[in-house]
């Protein structure tokens, strides 16, 4: 029987769940061992298969069209999706920003910011005009699988990609969803 094919992929967050998804340490071998891991940002191969993965991981909110487009891809290619990390299931860390207008935001990241020199300035940056109020990834694309946690516990994540390489659906509660 084939392997299931896992791809991930991250968003607007800071790289620490997929940090936390290598802190599950050698377990990373029996992950290898059950599952085909294709494409991650911490790989060479960066987006998942055209022809579609098994699982698909996410990290992060969704802040602007770039990360619409990663959100979108991933659901289209993966049968089972997982939002990975508390900016991935409610908006996280990034999501403070919501209660500030954009053009505040973008003033206070390259104005004000106390690292900032007089110099600073908001870059002329088409991107920037397209960010957007950051988003959970329910909001955008269907997730069925949540795993919170800033960053989850190592052993959560071990627990969800085994269950998931074993054909089963990992159901999170107790100790797996704080850190212990
Ligand atoms: S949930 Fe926490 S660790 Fe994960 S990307 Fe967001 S801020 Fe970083």
């Amino acid at each position: 029987m084939a392997k299931p094919k896992i791809s991930s992929d991250w968003m607007c967050g800071c790289a620490g769940c997929h940090m936390s998804l290598l802190d599950i340490d050698e377990r990373i071998l029996t992950i290898a061992e059950l599952t085909d891991i294709r494409a991650t940002p911490i790989t060479d191969l960066k987006e998942p298969d055209e022809s579609g993965v098994d699982v698909g991981i996410l990290e992060g909110g969704i802040n602007n069209t770039a990360n619409e487009e990663v959100a979108h891809r991933m659901r289209k290619r993966c049968k089972l999706l997982v939002a990975l990390g508390d900016c991935a299931v409610f908006g996280g860390v990034p999501a403070m920003r919501n209660f500030f207008t954009i053009e505040e935001a973008l003033r206070r990241a390259y104005v004000e910011t106390e690292s900032t020199d007089s110099e600073g300035k908001i870059p002329s940056d088409p991107e920037l005009a397209r960010m957007t109020r950051v988003r959970a990834i329910h909001e955008v694309v269907p997730v069925d699988i949540f795993l919170p946690g800033c960053p989850p516990d190592p052993d959560a994540i071990f627990y969800v990609l085994s269950e998931l390489a074993q054909g089963r659906k990992p159901e999170l509660k107790g100790d797996l969803l704080h850190w212990r």
